[in-house]
C-alpha cells in the first residue's frame, strides 16, 4: 500500500522543496538532504511505487525505461566520468526509510568497497 504522505510524494507534489538536479516525464532527481558523499542524488520515479519490487512488478515498460534512462541523464549532467555508485534500499531488511522507490547516486570521491 502506497503512503501518499511520504516525504518524496510531498516533494513530487511540491508541498515541500527540494534541490532539483533534473527530471523528465518519468523521474525526478534531487539532492539528498543528508549527503553521505560529496555528490548524493536521489532519483525517484514520478509514479506511486513504494519500493523496488513494486516498481519492477507494476510500472509500465515506458515508465521503467524512462526512469532508468534518467539515471544516465544525471550522470551526463554531473559529468561523472570518474564513476559513481547506485544503491537502492528495499524494505525492512534493506534499511529503506522513505516508502517511495528511489535510487541513491553517490559520487565525488573514491568510495569504500564495503557494500554494507
Ligand atoms: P532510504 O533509507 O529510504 O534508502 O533513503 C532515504 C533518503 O532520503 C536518506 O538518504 C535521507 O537522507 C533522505 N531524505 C530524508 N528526508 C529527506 C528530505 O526531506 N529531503 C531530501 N532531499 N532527502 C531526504
Amino acid at each position: 500500500m502506497y503512503d501518499d504522505q511520504n516525504i518524496f510524494a510531498r516533494i513530487l507534489k511540491q508541498d515541500i522543496p527540494c534541490k532539483k538536479v533534473s527530471e523528465n516525464e518519468y523521474y525526478l532527481a534531487f539532492e539528498d538532504l543528508y549527503p553521505k558523499a560529496p555528490i548524493h542524488i536521489l532519483i525517484i520515479p514520478k509514479g506511486r511505487y513504494s519500493d523496488a519490487t513494486d516498481f519492477h512488478q507494476n510500472a509500465a515498460n515506458e515508465e521503467i525505461i524512462g526512469y532508468y534512462k534518467g539515471i544516465n541523464d544525471v550522470v551526463d549532467q554531473l559529468k561523472l566520468s570518474d564513476g559513481y555508485r547506485l544503491i537502492t534500499n528495499c524494505g525492512y531488511h534493506g534499511g529503506q526509510e522513505v516508502p517511495h522507490y528511489h535510487i541513491h547516486l553517490l559520487a565525488g570521491k573514491k568510495l569504500h568497497h564495503s557494500i554494507v
